[in-house]
């Protein structure tokens, strides 16, 4: 017996199935599992589980997010996209009524994500380098009202940084998957954070979450950041 209820952010759901609980969401796409997860019905709905060992956003979840941005309705740019995993979810929980601009540099693996946002209306695929904003301006109509970031780069707050700047005006958020070791291989994990933090603050960027994604994620913290003065 499967039971769904719905999750504190909307959109979100918590899923039991057979004694184990999941999150998930509601698939905009169904019939269609993007990358092997499973689908459940539940009262005529399909609902897709967020593997939180495959998705730094629903690991977020998972260890205690407190703020949720990306909500039905939002207007989001995803640097990192990959083949689509956590973009996927994000087009489920934006809804028709929402847009995912998914960008990622790697051709081969933008193909995938290509494929995915051909059954998803509220995906534009964009094969760019996200440390070149400018490069892809004209693709996104903003504003953009969330910054989602998992590129695996040194300078990954000056990158958020600079997208925000780009796309998006006060009262905005950044959410950032650092990946401690693509910044510094050798430092002291707690350092490399308190820099990468420290580089957001003094850019302008309010720190609203910070939460350790071990045992899920090895070496990465995720972080909510909002626009509330003049950016740098
Ligand atoms: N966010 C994905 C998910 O949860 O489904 C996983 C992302 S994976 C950890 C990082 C991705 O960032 C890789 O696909 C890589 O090619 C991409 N990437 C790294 N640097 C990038 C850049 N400068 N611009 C665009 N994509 C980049």
């Amino acid at each position: 017996m499967v039971d769904v209820t719905p999750h504190q952010f909307p959109g979100v759901y918590t899923i039991n199935d057979k004694d184990r609980t999941s999150l998930g969401t509601e698939s905009l796409a169904p019939g269609v599992s993007v990358y092997g997860e499973k689908m459940v019905i539940h009262d005529n709905k399909e609902y897709r589980i967020w593997s939180a060992r495959r998705s730094k956003l629903s690991a977020a979840i998972r260890n205690g997010l407190s703020e949720m941005p990306i909500q039905p309705g939002s207007k989001i740019l995803y640097l990192g996209a990959a083949s689509g995993t956590t973009v996927s979810h994000c087009s489920d929980i934006v809804g028709a009524k929402g847009m995912v601009y998914a960008v990622e540099f790697a051709e081969r693996t933008a193909r995938e994500l290509i494929h995915l946002a051909a059954s998803r209306s509220n995906i534009v695929p964009i094969v760019e380098d996200a440390r070149h904003p400018t490069r892809y301006t004209s693709l996104v109509a903003g504003p953009i009202e969330v910054v989602y970031q998992d590129v695996a780069q040194p300078n990954q707050a000056t990158i958020l940084h600079e997208n925000i700047k780009t796309f998006c005006s006060f009262g905005a958020w950044g959410m950032l998957a650092i990946k401690a070791r693509s910044i510094d291989s050798a430092s002291d994990l707690d350092e490399i954070y308190t820099k990468e933090i420290a580089t957001l603050d003094n850019l302008g960027l309010q720190i609203v979450d910070n939460i350790d994604l071990s045992p899920l994620e090895k070496d990465h913290r995720f972080i909510v950041c909002r626009v509330t003065e003049e950016l740098a």
